[in-house]
């Protein structure tokens, strides 16, 4: 047997499809609750339910901002959660055309014997929980594992423990009617130029392709979620051309025609870097066979987040960054963006060092 071929098989495909539709992209809505604690902490707003709820209306409600998502990811809590008015957010995002999806990882933990590399958890029960995720009407999910770059960084042991894993969730998801978003992020963190980015980033895509093979993975029904290849942290940055022509090529080199779409993450860039930087790589005129999109949690939500503030009268105004972020990461999408959202919040850099989902 080469792919999976299950009851799911066409659905599989028409969703991951949609999902890739050019002038449409993901908004990475699934922090844990650990997460939201430390971005609500930063704008001085308790970590409890209600606030947790609000903050994911706002974004899910902005008026016009949807047409320009085709799916948001969801933490398990907000699944389930409904508007202050009682409508369910599920339904809400049905309504408008923007698909469910949930996050069904459970974190990172260190690898015994590295330095500090991780694999990630959350096999337990995770076809059954995918399953259920399904009824509630989930149609994809994502499973973050991390790598880094360092001197002898990614490991072998890393790079296969990770591209196994990521394996072995996908034909989970696949069995069980979810579209699984692969995502094998190299952090950003260190010193090293974009050269070493690049070949990390290859290497590691190389051995995610082999593993979603050898479990049986049906390309058509997955999309992929990577970094974008950059110089490290601690070196300086490079024009958005330099990036596109990077990323561009290292994907090139290692992921099947089959694959519809490619939705960044954003990493710690600032909103508009990110948006720039996909841009550019839209704007490439060389063959590329998959959409070449978003998926950013920080990037779309960071102004929207400090222009509310927790604050009932800023709703409107966040609301209106927000749609600003979606409206110019979907001309980005189709390498069309002016750089008109540039300036003020857009532009802070939101790196944090070693960065936990
Ligand atoms: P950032 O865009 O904030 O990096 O996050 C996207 C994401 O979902 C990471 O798993």
């Amino acid at each position: 047997m080469s792919a999976f071929v299950g009851k799911y098989a066409d659905e599989l495909i028409k969703t991951a499809k949609y999902i890739a539709t050019p002038g449409k992209g993901i908004l990475a809505a699934d922090e844990s609750t650990g997460t939201m604690g430390k971005r609500l902490a930063s704008i001085n707003v308790e970590n409890i339910e209600s606030n947790r709820q609000a903050l994911r209306e706002l974004l899910f409600t902005a008026p016009n901002a949807l047409q320009f998502l085709s799916g948001v990811i969801l933490f398990e809590e907000t699944l389930y959660q409904k508007t202050a008015s009682g409508k369910p957010f599920v339904e809400v995002l049905q309504e408008n055309g923007v698909v469910p999806g949930i996050k069904v990882d459970k974190g990172i933990v260190e690898l015994a014997g590295t330095n500090g590399e991780t694999t990630t958890q959350g096999f337990d029960s995770l076809g059954s929980r995918c399953a259920q995720y399904y009824k509630a009407g989930a149609r994809f999910a994502k499973w973050r594992a991390v790598l880094k770059i360092g001197p002898t960084e990614p490991s072998e042991l890393s790079i296969q423990q990770n591209a196994q894993g990521l394996a072995r969730y996908a034909i989970i998801c696949q069995e069980n009617g979810l579209v699984p978003i692969v995502e094998p992020e190299i952090l950003t963190d260190g010193p090293h130029d974009i050269a070493k980015c690049a070949a990390a980033t290859e290497t590691v895509l190389a051995a995610v392709y082999k593993a979603l093979n050898d479990h049986h993975v049906l390309l058509e029904g997955t999309l992929l979620k990577p970094n974008m290849v950059t110089p490290g942290s601690d070196s300086p940055k490079v024009p958005p051309e330099v990036v596109a022509e990077h990323t561009v090529r290292a994907l090139r080199r290692t992921v099947p025609a089959a694959v519809p779409g490619i939705l960044f993450l954003s990493g710690g860039q600032s909103e508009e870097e990110a948006t720039l930087n996909l841009n550019a790589m839209n704007k490439l005129q060389v063959l590329k066979p998959w959409t070449l999109s978003f998926s950013f949690g920080r990037a779309l939500q960071q102004s929207t987040l400090k222009t509310w503030g927790g604050k009932k009268e800023h709703v409107a105004r966040a609301q209106a960054a927000f749609l600003a972020r979606c409206k110019a990461n979907s001309d980005a999408t189709i390498g069309k963006y002016s750089g008109a959202g540039a300036g003020g919040l857009a532009s802070e850099s939101l790196f944090v060092k070693d960065y936990k989902y």
